[in-house]
């Protein structure tokens, strides 16, 4: 695959800052690289300054025939996993960014063509992961549209910080997919790619990313995602500083951990403790997630030849 030369890279990402969504930024320096090709959704009022910037660098743009309208999940920021009826929601555009034009127009014509698994394939998605969204999709498509749940299936789980989904909400992420599970090698090897390529041309957002995935992830649904500094402590509490969360949402979960100093998962619940009260509550699709540095991937089950 093209892409740009150093120099080149190093202009182009000292104009990125212009671009006001992180990961936007992360996956165009992707695409300059040569990576992989990036469809993009950007506000109707920001694409056509997006396109400009974008082609005064050398790299290939096609722009979706149609407007993609979307609607912002409930509880989390103003994080979208779903599509709305057209004239309902919100107005975004279409882009998709090569360094090649065949691979631009490649990119657009396989999402037009329907098929997620080809518009997958074109982005590079790693073949057990498609299989993975292709499986769940119908079920996705009953609650929010968001597959968080379908690739982190257990309450507790410890991922590879890399690999800490949690921190997508927060605009941090170094994947544009759902991984098959939490330790998939080849989603482990784009983001470590993801994240070398920014830490040289964009080092604060590598910083801000890293910093944020470090964080223990805690997921609800409908009722917020928060991100919070914590050691873990005895008996698999989590002890964390109730003044020093982050959430997405002044919902009901941000609410119980700044009422406490510790929680932990007990089965389906979330346990909280503040000195002597200890109190559980129960949130839907509720996920801790708690990254490690330089976890090994493993990979996927159901994939003999990978
Ligand atoms: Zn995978």
């Amino acid at each position: 695959m093209k892409a740009l030369s150093y120099a080149a890279l190093q202009k182009f990402a000292e104009e990125l800052r212009s671009v006001s969504n992180r990961i936007c930024r992360r996956e165009l320096l992707c695409a300059a690289s040569g990576l992989k090709p990036v469809r993009l959704m950007p506000h109707v009022d920001d694409a056509q300054a997006l396109v400009a910037l974008v082609r005064t660098h050398g790299l290939a743009v096609q722009e979706g025939r149609h407007s993609a309208w979307i609607r912002l999940d409930t509880g989390k920021g103003g994080w979208s996993s779903g599509s709305a009826e057209a004239g309902r929601g919100e107005e975004h555009r279409l882009l998709y960014v090569a360094c090649d034009a065949a691979d631009a127009l490649r990119l657009r014509e396989a999402e037009e063509s329907g098929c997620p698994d080809t518009f997958g394939r074109e982005l590079l998605i790693p073949q057990c992961c498609r299989e993975m969204f292709c499986r769940n999709a119908a079920a996705a498509s009953v609650a929010q549209n968001d597959f968080f749940g379908f690739t982190f299936r257990d309450v507790y789980q410890v991922v590879p910080r890399e690999l800490n989904l949690v921190a997508q909400y927060f605009d941090a992420a170094l994947v544009s997919h759902y991984p098959c599970a939490p330790h998939c090698a080849q989603s482990l090897r784009i983001a470590r790619i993801a994240d070398r390529i920014t830490a040289v041309l964009l080092p604060d957002d590598a910083r801000v990313n890293r910093e944020l995935m470090r964080q223990l992830g805690l997921y609800s649904e409908h009722d917020g995602i928060c991100l919070v500094r914590s050691k873990g402590g005895e008996a698999g509490w989590f002890a964390h500083a109730p003044d020093e969360v982050r959430a997405t949402e002044d919902g009901r979960l941000v609410r119980a951990l700044r009422q406490s100093t510790h929680f932990r998962a007990s089965g389906t619940l979330l346990e909280f403790r503040c000195r002597e009260k200890v109190w559980s509550e129960s949130f839907d699709g509720v996920r801790i997630l708690e990254p490690m540095e330089g976890m090994e991937a493993s990979k996927p089950k159901d994939l003999g030849n990978a």
